[in-house]
């Protein structure tokens, strides 16, 4: 082919032949070759067939001995489309027949191994698929569901495999719900970068095993922190797997301001019950004026908070505890948070406030992990984007009927995965 420039720009002559012109444009080099390029007019398509040329030599795609040819098999892969025409490449696959490895078809350089897309056609399914759902895909590109979805699958599966763990020091450990209330997944993260790395079925101790049996010995030892809600069943596990792990599990503040918002809201709901029973005023629409963190509040609801906040309600004496622990967050050692902790721990179980007793015991059960969080300063703050994104996920896809296909999606949309088939790279070289 004649070539112009150190640029390596291909000159296109006015007789510049068609099958040239798509050997060109599909990276098609030897021993492969363009030989015929047919218009289908009518149904929109372009069909470009592909062969080896004669004096090529087979070789086992897996061990890279030549051996002998076996038989060779059609198959079609579907290409970016030419312009407003679908474009499919044909070829005859010869497959080989290693000693060691038997019958196995011969790697061509335009697709891998298996599906039927061109690797620039499944990069771009995979560009689009991080934009849209499957089903819109599928209209805009004319292909099946199934067919988007075997592109997704595909890369899933490559990013898994591809993915290294050694780095992980700090995960966060989480639930959310998968299609009906009550069924959850459990969703690990690695804190530092936000990629999550594992989601398996339910939230129970065997959820969080399958991630740590992901982990070499030494990957494992690597691990610093692990932060999480204040869950017996993700504790049995990680003291299960870790070395030293009462002193990595950490309940962050996000877990402990969850435990203490709820309290708070319960003391709120039961105290409105009360008042409206004994045909009292009951102040109503506060639910969020007693959830909200002061400096968060936009200025109309600030006051009407200044207002409650002073009265003599049981719920501002509840959000006043809960107020309160968000300052103990701020000790750097062990002595002195544990020291502070237990003085708040003390005030809330005097306050008559059943519900604030409660949070109070869960927190003096779980202060060793909150000593940890502190002194460890972590926090899984990145939790609840990361929920917020899967529960993104599960909305476009207007849910998932199928659990595997759910989890594929999280990995896909926010494992931080390498996605794009293998021969890209080297497919676009010129
Ligand atoms: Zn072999």
């Amino acid at each position: 082919m004649a070539r112009s420039g150190a640029g390596g720009r291909r000159t296109l002559s006015p007789m510049y032949p068609k099958e040239q012109f798509y050997a060109a444009i599909l990276g098609i080099r030897a021993p492969w070759q363009v030989t015929e390029v047919e218009l289908k007019e009518k149904a929109e398509e372009v069909h470009v067939t592909v062969a080896l040329s004669g004096a090529s030599r087979s070789t086992c795609p897996k061990c890279g001995r030549a051996c002998p040819g076996y038989d060779s098999r059609r198959r079609s892969w579907r290409h970016l489309d030419t312009c407003q025409f679908k474009t499919i490449v044909w070829a005859d696959v010869p497959r080989v027949e290693c000693g060691e490895h038997g019958v196995l078809q011969i790697d061509v350089p335009w697709a891998e191994p298996s599906g039927g897309f061109t690797v620039l056609m499944e990069a771009l399914i995979i560009d689009w698929l991080q934009e849209a759902n499957t089903s819109a895909v599928a209209r805009r590109m004319r292909l099946s569901w199934h067919e988007i979805d075997g592109v997704m699958q595909r890369a899933v599966r490559r990013g898994l495999a591809r993915r290294k763990l050694e780095a992980i020091k700090r995960v966060g450990v989480d639930e959310t719900s998968f299609q009906k209330r009550h069924e959850y997944v459990t969703v690990v993260t690695d804190i530092t970068s936000g990629r999550v790395l594992h989601v398996a079925d339910d939230r129970k101790a065997d959820s969080l095993d399958e991630f740590w049996a992901l982990l070499t010995p030494k990957q494992l030892a690597r691990i610093e922190a692990v932060a999480m809600d204040m869950c017996a069943a993700y504790v049995r596990s990680t003291r299960e797997h870790l070395a030293d792990a009462d002193e990595k599990i950490c309940f962050d503040r996000f877990h402990v301001a969850k435990l203490l918002g709820d309290a708070v809201n319960t003391v709120r709901k039961q105290e409105i019950r009360e008042l409206t029973a004994n045909g009292e005023y009951a102040p109503r629409g506060t639910k969020y004026v007693f959830a909200q963190n002061p400096e968060n509040m936009p200025s109309w609801r600030r006051a009407q908070f200044e207002l409650l906040k002073d009265s003599s309600l049981k719920a501002a004496r509840a959000w006043a505890i809960k107020d309160a622990a968000r300052w103990l967050w701020r000790y750097t050692t062990r002595g002195w948070a544990r020291r502070m902790w237990k003085k708040w721990i003390g005030w809330a179980v005097r306050s008559r406030l059943e519900p604030m007793k409660r949070a109070a015991r869960t927190v003096r059960d779980h202060l060793w992990g909150i000593v940890n969080a502190i002194v460890l300063r972590v926090t899984n703050a990145g939790a609840e984007s990361t929920n917020a994104r899967i529960q993104w996920i599960k909305k476009q896809a207007c849910g998932f009927r199928n659990r595997e296909r759910f989890k594929a999606a999280i990995y896909f949309h926010l494992g931080g995965l390498d996605l794009y088939p293998v021969s890209l790279s080297t497919h676009t070289k010129a």
